[in-house]
């Protein structure tokens, strides 16, 4: 025997529920079975999945977002899952950083998260528009337009 080696004794074995390997957490599933439960969670409702982490984000940004996770959902079924701008079909499954990944986007910036300011654009779209507001949209619109013509 290797007296440098401790024998490891849980004394509370905990087992997980959902596979029944030995839980080292005092969670009630094990860590392979929870990642599992969200990967499926994430592939059965990807918008609800995608709201809910839209919510987190803007009340971490902001702190506060009078906005929840349904409504969003249903704002993006409004959409017809694509984007308020461009009209192309958002990726769910994209990296975070894809072009069409979906957007929470404030239409008036200064408005804040509240669900009657909120359309959901592609990335891509809300990148372009950023912070602007409409006037300055125009503006920007105008001086390409005017920089065209001359
Ligand atoms: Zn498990
Ligand atoms: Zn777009």
């Amino acid at each position: 025997m290797d007296p440098l080696k401790p024998s490891i004794v849980f004394k509370e074995q905990k087992k997980c529920s959902k596979c029944g390997r030995v839980n080292k957490t005092k969670a009630k599933w094990c860590k392979s079975c929870r990642s599992q439960h969200r990967k499926n969670k994430r592939q059965q409702d990807p918008v609800l999945h995608w709201a809910k982490a839209a919510v987190r984000g803007a009340k971490r940004r902001t702190g506060s977002c009078s906005v929840t996770a349904e409504q969003l959902k249903s704002q993006a079924e409004r959409q017809q899952l694509r984007c308020c701008y461009c009209s192309r079909a958002f990726q769910w499954f994209n990296r975070r950083s894809g072009r069409l990944s979906p957007t929470v986007d404030k239409v008036v910036p200064d408005d804040g998260y509240k669900i009657e300011n909120i359309l959901i654009a592609c990335r891509r779209c809300n990148r372009v528009k950023s912070d602007a507001s409409l006037q300055e949209l125009k503006g920007i619109v105008k001086g390409i337009e005017k920089w065209k013509q001359s």
